[in-house]
């Protein structure tokens, strides 16, 4: 059995055995099983934050990473620094290249996303996914806050899936049936810390220049990318190598 096949057997299993557990009961045995070879990703938006008071509990100071790409709001260096203090955690900071940053702003200025999808994808590409191969470089599985609820793009989302850009890990997405209002009541009985654009309607928190709020009744992430098509907008995290939003378990090889 090729590590490809053993990696979606496994992400089956998982499937199998937790499909409708409580986010908490999925975390656990991911620790059990992976321990320090499990992290957890985060920028901070309401998802992750939940994930991380989640986290906190399913085992004592869980490795969480954060992409910081240079374009971020202020608030999310807040809600960074809140996390941080709440919760006790040394958090794993990845930063992209310097010199792949100065090439792509000299050749192409501080804007060239806004220019064309290519470009965009250039950026994110430069700024989070090279980070994050380094970022996930060593561990067997990661933890997302993807939801199915989030957007069009992510209506298939799996709790697990394997993650074939990065070496067949597994990707755990322990929300993904949550809805939003099951996140903020997640953090109003927990009394956690919430990224404070999220009240001033950004539910999607990512890159400053690339994040809008929402007008009421907009898919939970139409400030994202807002100049793009709504299939446009992912960037590249949850990308496989054909573009495709990552997929699961049995399913993903059919
Ligand atoms: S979200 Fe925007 S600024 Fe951030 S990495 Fe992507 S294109 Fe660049």
């Amino acid at each position: 059995m090729t590590p490809l096949m053993r990696a979606h057997e496994l992400a089956a299993d998982w499937n199998a055995r937790f499909q409708g557990a409580p986010a908490l009961d999925v975390l656990r045995a991911a620790y059990a099983e992976f321990g320090r070879e499990i992290t957890l990703a985060s920028s901070f938006g309401p998802e992750d934050t939940a994930l991380i008071d989640l986290a906190c509990q399913a085992t004592d100071r869980p490795r969480v990473f954060f992409l910081d790409t240079g374009r971020l709001h202020e608030e999310t260096y807040e809600i960074l620094n809140s996390v941080r203090d709440r919760y006790g955690l040394n958090i794993e900071l990845f930063f992209p290249e310097s010199s792949a940053v100065e090439s792509l702003v000299r050749k192409k200025g501080p804007f060239s996303f806004y220019e064309s999808i290519e470009n965009r994808r250039e950026c994110c590409g430069i700024r989070k996914v090279e980070p994050l191969g380094r970022a996930l470089a060593g561990a067997r599985a990661w933890i997302t806050g993807l939801r199915r609820e989030q957007s069009v793009t992510r209506t298939d989302v799996e709790l697990v899936e394997v993650d074939e850009t990065h070496n067949h890990i597994l990707k755990l997405n322990p929300l993904v049936d949550w809805t939003y209002e099951d996140v903020v009541s997640y953090h109003e009985e927990r009394r956690i810390p919430m990224h404070s654009l999220v009240g001033k309607g950004y539910p999607s928190i990512g890159c400053a220049p690339c994040t809008r709020a929402i007008q009421p009744g907009e898919d939970q992430r139409a400030g994202r990318w807002w100049w793009e098509a709504d299939d446009s907008k992912e960037c590249g995290l949850h990308v496989d190598e054909s573009g495709q939003i990552t997929r699961a378990s049995g399913k993903a090889n059919s």
